[in-house]
């Protein structure tokens, strides 16, 4: 049985996320999204609501659930039985910063490798900040993200008409 891991903040998850993770799902017996409770940065949404809106974006897929973590991704991996983490490379940048990490985690657990999806040209814009920045100033997401990430960011940016309009 092929396990693997697809970890990362989906701060909110968006439509380049879920391509990823449906790409995933066929090349793997079972995936595991795995939500980074505690990112490095400016996070909106709590990791139980994250969690929530993956796993309606992501419902209709027998073999994904979805979880929370709070340790490092090798040993979440492991505890999972995945001998694979899945990431997306939308441009060089994200080579860089995947490059680096794989090498890092292969150190730190050489047993577990991490495979890289070629995000798809029609989401490869598509950027979880952009897409939090976008709604925090009251612009259209529903192109970027599912109808009930969508409406779980208007609900989350209520004044966002306000700031549109420079108030
Ligand atoms: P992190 O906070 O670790 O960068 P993210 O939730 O932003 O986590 O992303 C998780 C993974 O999904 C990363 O490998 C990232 O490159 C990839 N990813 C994010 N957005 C897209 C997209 N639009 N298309 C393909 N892969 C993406």
């Amino acid at each position: 049985m092929a396990i693997a891991i697809y970890p990362g903040s989906f701060d909110p998850i968006t439509n380049g996320h879920i391509d990823v993770a449906r790409r995933a799902a066929r090349v793997f017996d079972r995936l595991v999204i795995a939500i980074y409770a505690a990112p490095a940065k400016a996070i909106v949404f709590s990791v139980q609501e994250r969690v929530e809106l993956a796993r309606q974006a992501l419902a209709d897929l027998p073999n994904v659930t979805v979880e929370g973590y709070g340790c490092l991704t090798v040993d979440f991996a492991a505890e999972k039985g995945a001998l694979v983490v899945v990431r997306g490379l939308r441009t060089n940048e994200d080579l860089t910063v995947e490059y680096q990490l794989a090498l890092t985690n292969r150190k730190i657990a050489p047993d577990i490798d991490t495979v890289c999806f070629l995000a798809n040209p029609e989401y490869s814009y598509i950027h979880s900040s952009a897409v939090k920045e976008v709604a925090r100033l009251g612009g259209r997401v529903d192109d970027l993200v599912p109808p009930h990430v969508a409406q779980a960011l208007r609900a989350r940016f209520p004044d966002a008409g306000a700031k549109k309009r420079g108030v």
